[in-house]
């Protein structure tokens, strides 16, 4: 039987497949394309007139046509029609049609009317065959394939299908020409990182005294803190070739394909030692194995049981090394970490201020700044941003100052591409009125209590040009390297959040508050939850009642556990809104006693659109003591 099949399909199929191809042939109308000079679109001539789908159908139903040329997929068509009010002298004439329809084919052919369909402009006729032969030669050839190999290696439903085979797609860099003076900000990563540079490049040193070069490390870190970019500068500083493969790449359609890339990239990688394997994502391929819900991923299991055997199958000092990169090394399967896998771990965190400073002087090079434009005041400005926004944030500020037609980027430039990078898109301002009077008030609310209240935030700017989805916006300076927040500071936070619609209240009366302070009302609720569910400053006392998990993990636990009951819960909500009411009380009565500061802060704002925060606290300082905020901030070199 087994004989049999196989005789089948080795002679059965190349039948088939000249059958086929003889079919495509002559059925594609390849032949007919081959007549020198076979037209494919129809004549653009301006002299052809042109007639209606309408008329034409009234011509064919009056006899007049005589020839009609269909072009286009049956979208165009050129007719010869007769004139019999011109002694029938023949027109040409162009014709729109709605598409090929049958009808219209059966009425030709009723009328006896010679018609004939060109086929659509492609390629030279010699690559359309080409082309039109080349699908059913792909299928078959890979049935004749997988029937070889099926008789041969009986193996299971992944091991038959290669696909992945003939398009490796890794990327392969000989030289990346990044070096560790183009990483700056992550010195404790460099630190760690410049013995693999060693391990690379004087293998012997360390095996000479019989010590195990490590096969893998792991870089964690959120997106855009250099992870590639470093594990670049270390193929490039070992003088090695980079080889590349991310993990979402993996996850393909076919069982097997990434396996089979696994096992290519590594058998190129050892025909090339030494060299550097990169690993992006790795967490798409390595998460936890067999816990998911409704089974696991066959095809990411694969892969990654690929992935650990390849890592097991070489020896440590075969001059390759492996780095992957992650920023969700909590789901990563544990069999990823075990010695002589990643075992090295290596963190790749946003950079404080200083990191900020000397990514900006790496990025800065080939830019021209403005003589009294800072770096430090720009690092001071851009708490939270990675590497990648900062050296985004340059690029934007170059090309808004080549649109301004400036020579040299300075601070507004720069102003302007943070708050874009931030705040998204500048709108434009609204046209004075209620709606902007009004807002302005909210800002100014904003404003007003964040300044009047010791603990929160110094002001930065207020501004009524809309950004993003928001109408107007006050910004703050949050206090650099502040690890800890105290319950003042929530609550300060808290009414700062709550100002916008305090100044409305006051102003406008309750029943004319607006939509405007939704975004604010919901921080509002969730750092006064937090305060009580998960740092125990509230009534409730010291308990946490959120379990401190984040985020449901679907590959490990199935749901979050809740341990809170129904009283529980009941008392949570009560003091949650017992903080939001006694912060809303507190912050009425701060705005209701500023009322003069506020009117006359709202008339100029709304006359400059934008205020600093020195110019508000001028201003505010007219009407009322603005009390000093004690801030730490970090001495630059
Ligand atoms: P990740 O891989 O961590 O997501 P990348 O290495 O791809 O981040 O960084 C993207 C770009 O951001 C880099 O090409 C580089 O221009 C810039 N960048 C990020 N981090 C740094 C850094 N520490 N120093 C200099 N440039 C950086
Ligand atoms: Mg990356
Ligand atoms: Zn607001």
């Amino acid at each position: 039987m087994n004989q049999r099949w196989r005789q089948i399909l080795l002679w059965g199929l190349p039948i088939t497949v000249a059958l086929l191809l003889a079919l495509q042939f002559l059925g594609s109308g390849a032949l007919s394309n081959l007549k020198p000079g076979g037209p494919t679109e129809a004549p653009r001539n301006t002299a052809v007139a042109r007639m209606s789908y309408g008329r034409f159908l009234d011509y064919v139903e009056a006899g007049r046509v005589t020839s009609v040329d269909i072009y286009d997929g049956g979208r165009d068509a050129v007719v010869e029609a007769v004139d019999p009010d011109l002694d029938n002298r023949v027109q040409r004439l162009r014709v729109d049609l709605p598409g090929l329809a049958p009808e219209l084919i059966n009425t030709l052919k009723t009328e006896g009317i010679s018609f004939d369909v060109h086929p659509p402009k492609t390629a030279p006729p010699a690559l359309g065959i080409l082309g039109n032969l080349l699908f059913p030669l792909l299928l078959i050839g890979s049935l004749i394939f997988l029937a070889r190999r099926g008789n041969n290696m009986p193996g299971g439903p992944g091991q038959a299908m290669q696909f992945g085979k003939t398009k490796a797609r890794f990327a392969m860099e000989a030289e990346t020409g990044v070096m560790f003076d183009d990483v700056a900000g992550v010195n404790e990563a460099k630190q760690d990182l410049e013995e693999v540079v060693t391990f690379l490049k004087q293998p012997e040193k360390f095996t000479s005294v019989g010590a195990q070069i490590p096969k893998g490390v792991l870089l964690v870190g959120p997106p855009g803190t250099g992870k590639t970019l470093l594990a670049k500068a270390i193929a490039g500083e070992a003088g090695v070739p980079f080889f590349s493969l991310s993990g979402s790449e993996f996850v393909e359609m076919f069982v097997g394909v990434g396996a089979s890339r696994v096992r290519d990239l590594f058998k190129r990688a050892k025909e090339n030692s030494p060299c550097l394997i990169f690993i992006d994502e790795i967490d798409a391929v390595g998460r936890q194995r067999g816990a998911g819900i409704g089974g696991g991923n066959d095809e990411r299991e694969q892969t990654l049981n690929q992935l650990l055997t390849e890592m097991d199958g070489f020896e440590g000092n075969s001059g390759i090394i492996i780095i992957a990169a992650t920023n969700r090394p909590d789901v990563l399967d544990s069999a990823l970490m075990r010695p002589g896998r990643f075992d090295r771990q290596v963190t790749v965190d946003a950079p404080d201020i200083k990191g900020r400073l000397s990514i900006l002087k790496v990025h800065s090079r080939n830019k021209k700044l403005a003589e009294d434009l800072s770096l430090e005041s720009i690092a001071r400005r851009t708490p939270g941003f990675t590497g990648a926004d900062l050296a985004n944030l340059l690029n934007e500020a170059a090309i808004l100052t080549a649109r301004r037609r400036k020579e040299t980027i300075s601070l507004a430039e720069i102003d302007d591409a943070v708050d874009r990078i931030i705040a998204g898109l500048e709108g434009h301002p609204l046209t004075d009125g209620r709606s902007k009077r009004l807002i302005a008030y909210h800002e100014v609310g904003h404003a007003l209590v964040g300044s009047l209240v010791k603990d929160h935030d110094p002001v930065q700017k207020v501004t009524l040009i809309p950004r993003g989805q928001a109408q107007g916006l006050t910004w703050f300076s949050p206090d650099e390297e502040q690890m800890l927040v105290s319950r003042s500071q929530l609550k300060a936070r808290i009414m700062g959040a709550l100002g916008g619609r305090a100044a409305e209240d006051v102003v406008f009366g309750y029943a004319e508050v607006t939509t405007g302070a939704g975004g604010d009302i919901q921080m509002v609720a969730s750092i006064a939850r937090q305060m009580v569910t998960r740092y125990g400053m509230s009534g409730l006392g010291q308990m946490s009642t959120d379990g401190g998990s984040q985020e449901v993990f679907l590959g490990r636990d199935l749901m979050t556990r809740s341990d809170t009951s129904e009283g529980t819960s009941k008392q949570i909500d009560e003091q949650v809104r017992g903080i939001v009411m006694q912060c809303y009380e507190e912050t009425l009565s701060l705005v209701q006693g500023q009322r003069e500061a506020m009117d006359r802060l709202v008339e100029l704002l709304i006359e400059k659109e934008t205020m600093d925060g020195d110019e508000f606290r001028e201003v505010l300082a007219n009407y009322t003591t603005i009390p000093e905020k004690d801030r730490f901030s970090p001495v630059l070199s």
